[in-house]
């Protein structure tokens, strides 16, 4: 069966086996089937030789946390990250993959107000202990306080769907910095309230694609469009590719994180506090997608003592819905990632994603986003 994905693009993996210690699900089950090398032979036999779509083949498919650790490793310059959404979009289009109740989750993230009163009923559902603590959830906020509310124009500020729902202090510590610079900011017009990351990696395409054009059209202009989201930011930046018009293309050239956009201004921030050791979790999204993650430590050095882990930059198991989805392997990843924060020694782990620094968090680690402890320090 002809998969989504390019000939010319799966033609580019040598086989070499380079990216291997970089995945993963390699890392922790050996087996070559849960390789990047592996599943690209996988979709090779059934893009190309016509193999049977097997459940084996979308286990394989669906364990992938979809990090692109094998990306920045890979001298062959695979683009392995379009290869595994142009495979889902093909499994959720046959229901492979993706269940319904999934897909009816996904279609109220850019329902906002829906969004935040199904947030603040899960909030009060926590306080009577009806939700389960395996569900991993952070501790939900029962107030949210306002919205972020427009100064002026300099930059929009993305501010999302759950990251706005769930994170909104991470919002108020945004403009608290942004307004120490004397940087003005506005938010997206309608439909500018979900990125269609999840979607994207569910295989919903068209859906991703609705959303990536609703985006776009709430922030015209040529501000630059600030994110702090890791994986929001890395879909934005994505738009190009995922509708490959030259307007897609240029929205996407605007979008920076927004610690690579702050650490072009940190000569003019002025700390008050020093908040001693702070390690470092670099999100999947901002290190291997963004190749954005110098901007942390560029924000964080002057006001941290920084630690760095050891373990280069694999992945913490999180991977947007993985960890709901592949509790197991997601849990094994996990473990691998604290023992590597553990032997960084004491201190607070910043985490620039928040399915990083929830999945992180329900493992009993104090995690804050970098924009918390910079505003702290200011
Ligand atoms: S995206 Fe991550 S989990 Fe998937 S094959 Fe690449 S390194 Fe492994
Ligand atoms: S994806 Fe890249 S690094 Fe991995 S086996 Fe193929 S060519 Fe080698």
């Amino acid at each position: 069966m002809r998969l989504h994905v390019s000939d010319d693009e799966l033609a580019t993996c040598v086989s070499c086996g380079l990216c291997l210690p970089h995945c993963p699900t390699f890392r922790v089950t050996g087996e070559e089937a849960l390789s990047p090398r592996g599943r690209i032979a996988a979709i090779r036999a059934v893009h190309l030789e016509d193999a049977p779509i097997t459940s084996e083949f979308v286990s394989f498919m669906e364990t992938c946390v979809q990090c692109r650790g094998c990306e920045p490793a890979c001298p062959s310059g695979v683009p392995y990250g379009h290869l595994q959404d142009g495979v889902r979009q093909s499994l959720a289009a046959q229901h492979r993959i993706t269940p319904r109740w999934q897909r009816v989750g996904y279609s109220f993230l850019p329902r906002h107000r829906m969004l935040l009163l199904g947030s603040s009923a899960l909030a009060v559902a926590q306080r009577l202990h009806l939700v389960p603590k395996r569900a991993g959830l952070p501790r939900l906020p029962l107030r949210r306080g306002t919205a972020v509310q427009s100064t002026g124009g300099d930059v929009w500020m993305f501010t999302g769907c759950v990251m706005d729902a769930w994170l909104r202090d991470t919002h108020r510590s945004t403009t608290k910095v942004l307004d120490h610079l004397g940087i003005t900011y506005r938010t997206p017009g309608s439909g500018g309230g979900c990125c269609g990351a999840l979607h994207t990696h569910a295989g919903l395409t068209d859906p991703a694609r609705a959303l990536a054009a609703s985006v776009m059209a709430s922030m015209p202009g040529d501000a630059p469009i600030v994110v702090n989201s890791a994986g929001c930011g890395a879909a934005l930046k994505e738009y190009g590719h995922l509708l490959g018009t030259p307007e897609a293309a240029a929205f996407s050239a605007r979008v920076k994180d927004v610690h690579e956009f702050l650490a072009e201004h940190v000569d003019r921030l002025h700390p008050t506090k020093h908040l001693g050791r702070v390690i470092v979790q670099d999100p999947c999204h901002l290190r291997h997608v963004q190749k954005a993650h110098a901007g942390v430590r560029a924000v964080l050095a002057p006001v941290a003592e920084l630690v760095e882990l050891d373990d280069d930059g694999v992945c913490c198991g999180a991977g947007g819905a993985y960890s709901a989805m592949q509790p197991e392997l997601a849990g094994q990843i996990r473990d691998r990632k604290l023992e590597a924060i553990a032997r960084a020694g004491s201190g607070v782990v910043a985490s620039a994603n928040p399915g990083c620094a929830m999945h992180l968090a329900a493992a009993g680690l104090v995690v804050r986003h970098p924009i918390d402890l910079l505003a702290e320090a200011l």
